[in-house]
């Protein structure tokens, strides 16, 4: 049976499936070297992928950590933010009150991942891992802004981060968030001002930002990656997910030469994460050609397609009565029902028209790959 794929393999397969760039990219590093420990050595695939990325990253991104998959990054960037501030704590005398800076201030209804660090900042409430709630770090969490991408900007959005931010900014090694667009927790756009707000508070009260792009990144919301709608840059970023074109599972975290430098410069000398597959070339030679392809593809004018006919063709949908939104952004569109769909019921309907696509709770969203023709879409 055929199916025509709108959700991109969990919003990875950018590209399509059975690409032969992809599949030829592999196959060469199959007959190379599966594997390499990237611990006292490198390879050439990591390289070359590093000055791949370096040129689409905030400027202020300068170094590189690839980790496994997308929870992972977010748990080497938590542990990279409480090792900034220990780094920093050893830096001069006087200074021991900084290993304080330990927890971590996200956004409600966000989502970061599965694993125990990623858990702790997802939407303690409504999200999957609400029942792993008393076994999980306890974090703080602001509401989500209310403040749409396309509406206007309501500045009482930042009232409550500030707020926690100012009583608790001593404990607070970092505040982490999903730029522009929050996926799995609720596929919500907000307003670009939330995240220069977010950065101004961050800056003045000494708690580094964290971008989660694993989503966002590579095209999706219409930008290569999210932040460029505030031009806010992070003082770390993980990417994942549509990094290799969802052929093999690897993400990396970035950070600014400050952050990367003063966690080198100071004891223990060295970022304490070491896992076996760090950095896979197989992984990091099929990422160089996907980010390659798309680079090639005219990824934009794709996007761009794809928005505007997702913004024709759902908009009939809000004259339903069950409908309470429909929203677009770059190549993401959402019908928000008022009410749970029937999961079950609909997964077969649309399986029956032919098309793969999966909601969740009030949700119906595409997240085509980015080579869907308009008639598939
Ligand atoms: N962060 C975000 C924003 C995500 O959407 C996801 C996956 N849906 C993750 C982190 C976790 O990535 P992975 O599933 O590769 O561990």
């Amino acid at each position: 049976r055929r199916l025509i794929d709108g959700m991109s393999s969990w919003w990875c397969e950018v590209h399509g499936y059975n690409h032969p760039v992809l599949n030829r990219a592999a196959t060469e590093q199959l007959g190379k070297m599966s594997h390499v420990m990237f611990g006292g050595l490198t390879h050439d695939p990591a390289i070359e992928l590093g000055k791949l990325l370096l040129p689409l990253v905030p400027p202020s991104m300068q170094k590189i950590f690839y980790a496994d998959s997308g929870s992972v990054a977010v748990e080497v960037a938590m542990k990279m933010a409480v090792q900034y501030w220990y780094a920093k704590s050893q830096s001069a005398p006087g200074r021991a009150h900084l290993t304080k800076k330990s927890n971590f201030v996200t956004i409600r209804r966000g989502y970061h991942g599965d694993t125990w660090n990623a858990m702790s900042v997802c939407d303690p409430v409504t999200g999957m891992h609400s029942l792993f709630g008393s076994a999980l770090p306890v974090r703080y969490f602001t509401s989500r802004p209310q403040s749409r991408f396309d509406g206007d900007w309501n500045a009482d959005d930042t009232l409550e981060l500030l707020d926690i931010v100012e009583k608790h900014h001593e404990e607070l090694a970092a505040l982490i968030l999903e730029p522009i667009v929050q996926g799995a927790g609720g596929m919500w756009f907000y307003h670009p001002q939330f995240l220069r707000e977010a950065a101004r508070i961050c800056k003045e009260y000494n708690i580094l930002l964290i971008f989660d792009e694993i989503a966002t990144g590579f095209g999706r919301t219409g930008k290569m990656f999210a932040w460029e709608y505030a031009g806010v840059e992070p003082d770390i970023m993980c990417i994942g997910k549509a990094l290799t074109g969802g052929y093999m599972t690897l993400s990396a975290v970035l950070t600014t030469n400050e952050v990367a430098d003063s966690i080198s410069n100071h004891a223990p000398g060295a970022f304490m994460h070491g896992p076996t597959f760090m950095g896979n070339p197989l992984a990091c030679a099929v990422a160089c050609a996907s980010v390659r392809l798309l680079l090639e593809s005219g990824w934009q004018k794709n996007v761009q397609r794809i928005e505007s006919q997702l913004k024709e063709e759902l908009a009939p949908a809000r004259e339903f009565p069950q409908v309470a939104d429909v929203r677009v952004l770059g190549a993401i569109g959402v019908i928000e029902m008022k009410r749970p769909v029937n999961m079950a019921y609909l997964q077969q309907r649309f399986v029956e028209e032919g098309i793969w696509v999966r909601p969740f709770g009030k949700l119906v969203y595409l997240m085509p790959p980015f080579i869907i023709t308009p008639e598939q879409l």
